[in-house]
């Protein structure tokens, strides 16, 4: 039963395909966009991080402190400790890319400090779906096992219930969390736009970066709908039927 799990689960493996070659589609975009707009100026002038500072302060967020991390499209905003972290190559850039990107994380602080429902939603849910993940697959094996017991039948069903629920929190994490980054992206585009650090044309430019890097949520989001695809794919084709 443990091998037929295992070899079903990864021979099914060949569904996930489509949503890696989306996946990879995205990364591609992202790149290119990132790229093509990091090597363009912002007329107004103003650098990431000193533009971030500004439009934090001006949301009433400016307890948020802003630090520079390593590695390059690694930019992020800690709400456990209120800090946004941006990478070397945005901090003390004042490209169209670097100033989108670093608009983006603010939006994310502004969204903690406004109480934004999705993302305190998200963060309630990860030590949950941290837990599911890890139950997942051993509920599986131990409710199909128990299918095959006479008498425990319909407790092995309840079990694999079980198993598919805490497998689905992965998906159900990954779809909120496209609400939170869509608008991150749209208050991001609004600051920029509101306190003149891009103009209407440039506005495009970030436009096209935010939205080629939601794709990689999109694919995400695509990706861990099709495990959870193959997991009941795999779990009903191996439990007992009568
Ligand atoms: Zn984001």
């Amino acid at each position: 039963m443990i091998f037929d799990f295992y070899f079903l689960y990864w021979i099914s493996g060949i569904i996930l395909i489509p949503g890696m070659i989306l996946a990879i589609f995205a990364q591609i975009k992202v790149s290119s966009a990132y790229k093509k707009y990091s090597k363009t100026s912002a007329k107004s002038g103003w650098i990431a991080r000193e533009m971030s500072e500004m439009l934090l302060e001006r949301a009433g967020a400016g307890g948020v402190r802003v630090y520079k991390t390593g590695g390059s499209l690694t930019d992020y905003y800690n709400p456990s400790d209120k800090t946004l972290h941006l990478s070397e190559t945005v901090h003390d850039s004042s490209s169209i890319a670097a100033l989108a990107v670093s608009a983006h994380e603010v939006g994310h602080a502004i969204q903690d400090n406004e109480h934004y429902a999705p993302l305190k939603f998200r963060k309630v849910i990860v030590p949950i779906v941290n837990l599911g993940s890890r139950l997942a697959i051993p509920l599986a094996i131990i409710g199909l096992i128990l299918t095959f017991f006479e008498g425990f039948g319909e407790f092995g069903e309840f079990i694999l219930f079980i198993g598919i629920i805490a497998y689905s929190l992965t998906f159900v994490f990954a779809l909120i969390t496209l609400p939170v980054e869509i608008n991150a992206s749209n208050r991001a585009k609004r600051l920029l736009l509101q306190t003149n650090v891009l103009d209407e044309k440039e506005i495009r430019g970030a436009s096209k970066v935010l939205s080629a890097a939601a794709w990689t949520y999109v694919a995400s989001m695509i990706i861990s709908l099709l495990y959870l695809l193959r997991f009941i794919l795999v779990i009903s084709s191996l439990r007992r039927r009568d």
